[in-house]
């Protein structure tokens, strides 16, 4: 049970919350002890009980104004997962704000509202020790409990341990550094002697150069790493703090490291990483290839995905700046030669391939990436696999590539050679020149277009097969009709009765209860939060719920069912975080029906 921390907007593995303490603390946050006297912005509200290895210690009574560490045996990193057992504390049950101290083997089991990481120092500089302890402790204790590093943040390396999961710092390393000479920046330590003038305008930086000593460099080392975490915290807000750590990590080699063993912690990222997001998506980086969002898209597109339109030939066209593709210049010119006569498909990176029923979903329409003109090897290989992996099931009777040479034609023609099929290339020069638009428009002869009806049913269903799981298209929507005007398209069943609508800005369905009630009536796995027996208005709580699924991620569509009611709502924690959370908003309610 924990009782003072809170989570209320999570970004990946980053999360923004709250100790819940007589003066309430918003996290990642700067934490140091009750009566320490480190100058700068600090929350001084640690109370450490003290170590259990020389004496017994009595449990303080604490109190609302401090999170109480409670007394404890540290191990240092790498500490034999036998010893540290042997040793362990068993943790009172305590009904005030307080911390455990814990290693990455005695984590789980404790029902503190904060976990502090022993020996962290020996993790840091190290990046899978460090990425695989932390990503320990956060899987072995609930989701509402706040993980705590000591003696470890710099302001170069603390946007990256919030990246990781690290919710609560303190100062005393910046503190250390700077009585050692050293002024800390987010991207350099530097001896304070090399520099000739200070660049940084915080209060202890307006000192005359020529008077700025060590304390001044204490407390600007504090300084730096307060306004780094708000920066961190603002990140966090606007769901953009990846963007942000593939940049910073730069400036340290085992930064990128540790970064690089993050993304290869999949299912950690993974389950934590919402599927929909208010902002863009910066692709800057190679680094971008591998982010959950990219990943994710393609691995729906490929594995869920059922291309309905391939009684028909296939045009392969370049991705447009303008989102989504459909409204920009060059998409406009395709769409006239083509007029609904193929089914069009976006080849770009680093999202792959963008079917055109898909074009509103998240990345596809949210992404920015840097356009060179030339695509990097492992871009390369990424598209070409994703290609590689939707043709394969397609079967087009023809496959039309609509694209220009660099990158784009090379990727085409390893797919046609791996696949051992034909594709015809329509562009000479430049795809939009009247030339190549007049080989496409000729190559498509013969064909007729399809019905708006049939395009807008299968937008439908490719929307609902990629958010609710294979065959829901089919399933949920066997005998649909559509109202209103793409992209603001409306889903009713036979009879009239609105089964879902399309968010136009995540081209998202958002399910009515009888649209839920076909999804829970067919064969897809539903994604439910089972809850306690009341009818929730406006949201549903965690403590409220008794069960839910493994696969629910944040923006989820998902079914909400008890004895008094049905509805349906969006998910605002993962589902493993619904099930171990004691606080915090777990789902929006959309529509409620009680029972
Ligand atoms: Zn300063």
């Amino acid at each position: 049970m924990t009782d003072y921390f809170e989570v209320h907007e999570r970004d990946s593995a980053a999360r923004l919350g709250e100790l819940r303490l007589a003066e309430s603390v918003t996290t990642p946050a700067l934490v140091d002890d009750v009566d320490a006297d480190t100058p700068g912005a600090c929350h001084r509200v640690l109370d450490d009980a003290g170590s259990d290895w020389a004496t017994e210690r009595e449990v303080p009574a604490g109190d609302e104004s401090r999170i109480t560490v409670l007394p404890h045996r540290g191990f240092p990193a790498g500490t034999p997962e036998e010893v540290a057992d042997a040793f362990a504390v068993d943790y009172p049950d305590v009904d005030v704000p307080s911390a455990a101290v814990v290693s990455p083997d005695t984590a789980a089991g404790h029902s503190c509202d904060v976990s502090v990481l022993a020996g962290a120092p020996g993790y840091v500089g190290h990046a899978s020790a460090f990425v695989d302890a932390v990503t320990a402790v956060r899987e072995a204790t609930p989701a509402d409990t706040a993980l705590y590093l000591p003696g470890v943040a710099t302001p170069r390396n603390v946007a990256t341990l919030v990246y990781a999961g690290v919710d609560l710092v303190d100062p005393h390393r910046a503190v250390v550094r700077g009585t050692e000479g050293r002024y800390l920046t987010t991207d350099e330590a530097y001896f304070l002697e090399d520099l000739d003038e200070l660049p940084c305008s915080c209060p202890a930086c307006q000192t005359p150069r020529e008077d700025f000593d060590r304390e001044d460099c204490v407390e600007h080392n504090v300084n730096a790493l307060a306004a780094e975490l708000r920066r961190v915290r603002r990140r966090i807000r606007d769901g953009r703090l990846r963007d942000y750590v593939e940049g910073q990590a730069r400036q340290d080699n085992w930064l990128t490291a540790t970064f690089r063993r993050l993304d290869q912690q999949y299912g950690y990222l993974e389950e934590r990483t919402p599927l929909i997001r208010r902002a863009d998506l910066s692709a800057a980086s190679e680094d971008s290839l591998r982010r959950v969002e990219i990943q994710r898209f393609a691995e729906l597109v490929t594995d869920r995905y059922v291309p309905r339109f391939d009684d028909r030939p296939l045009v392969l066209v370049p991705c447009s700046a303008r989102k989504p593709y459909s409204d920009s210049q060059s998409h406009k010119q395709y769409h006239d030669a083509i007029k609904w006569r193929a089914h069009v498909v976006s080849m770009t990176s680093p999202i792959g391939v963008v079917p055109q029923e898909l074009e509103l979903t998240y990345p596809a329409q949210h992404y920015d990436s840097v356009v060179t003109g030339r695509w990097t090897a492992n871009e390369i290989e990424f598209v070409s696999r994703v290609l590689e992996r939707y043709l394969e099931d397609a079967e087009y009777p023809e496959i039309i590539a609509h694209v220009p040479g660099e990158g784009y034609r090379d990727i085409c023609e390893r797919v046609a050679d791996s696949l051992g099929r034909e594709f015809t290339f329509t562009v000479t020069d430049h795809p939009t020149t009247a030339d190549s638009l007049g080989n496409l428009a000729a190559e498509l002869e013969g064909w007729d277009r399809y019905p708006k009806r049939e395009r807008e049913h299968n937008t439908i269903r490719a929307v609902a097969d990629y958010q609710f799981g294979a065959g829901a298209g089919d399933e949920l929507f066997d005998d649909l009709s559509t109202a209103g005007r793409y992209p603001q398209l409306r889903a009713e069943d036979g009879d009239g009765t609105q089964l879902a609508t399309l968010a136009q800005q995540y081209g998202v369905l958002s399910l009515t209860t009888a649209g839920a009630r076909r999804w829970v009536e067919s064969d897809v796995p539903t994604k439910a939060v089972d809850i306690e027996p009341f009818v929730p208005h406006g949201s549903v709580l965690a403590p409220g719920i008794t069960d839910a699924s493994d696969d629910i991620r944040v923006g989820d569509d998902v079914v909400v069912r008890g004895d008094a009611a049905f509805g349906v709502g969006r998910a605002e924690m993962s589902g493993p975080e619904m099930r171990s959370s004691t606080r915090g908003i777990a789902v929006q309610m959309r529509h409620v029906e009680e029972r």
